[in-house]
């Protein structure tokens, strides 16, 4: 059976699992808790690294700033279409105004903009908020 690296959502340790079509129960090997939690993780420049490097699952990347009013409106449409890949795509947050070395080395023009990563290579990106079903559409094309 072929395997898959995700990383926990929770501690970020690199997990080795099952490829499988669903997963009903998959629990971190180190902290225990659940890897189908969909939260996104909030990524910052001691990790980001480490996530889009380890991760065999697509990793999806809303770059945002609090001051941004279509971020704000688009946080909850994340949230809630990330519920839909448990240990299909990882979700991921990046604070542009915490962290603007970030937003400057992934060259983020304007906010929010979400980015797709896989094997660690930026695969697509997209400027602006979508609604539930384009985000979907967008996610699925590496899925
Ligand atoms: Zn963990």
């Amino acid at each position: 059976m072929s395997s898959l690296n995700v990383i926990c959502p929770h501690c970020l340790k690199v997990n080795k699992i099952p490829q499988k079509d669903g997963y009903t129960k998959a629990n971190c090997e180190s902290c225990k808790n659940s890897l189908l939690d969909t939260t996104p993780i909030e990524a910052d420049e001691n990790n980001i690294d480490h996530i889009l490097a380890n991760s065999d699952i697509p990793v999806i990347v809303d770059f945002w700033a609090p001051w941004c009013g279509p971020c704000k409106m688009f946080a909850p449409i994340f949230n809630q279409t990330a519920q839909k890949y448990p240990l299909k795509a990882l979700f991921v947050k990046v604070n542009t105004e915490a962290l603007p070395n970030l937003g400057a080395r992934f060259q983020i023009r304007s906010i929010p903009t979400l980015v797709v990563f896989k094997s660690g290579l930026e695969k697509k990106r997209n400027s602006g908020a979508l609604d539930p079903l384009r985000l979907t559409s967008f996610i699925n094309e590496f899925i």
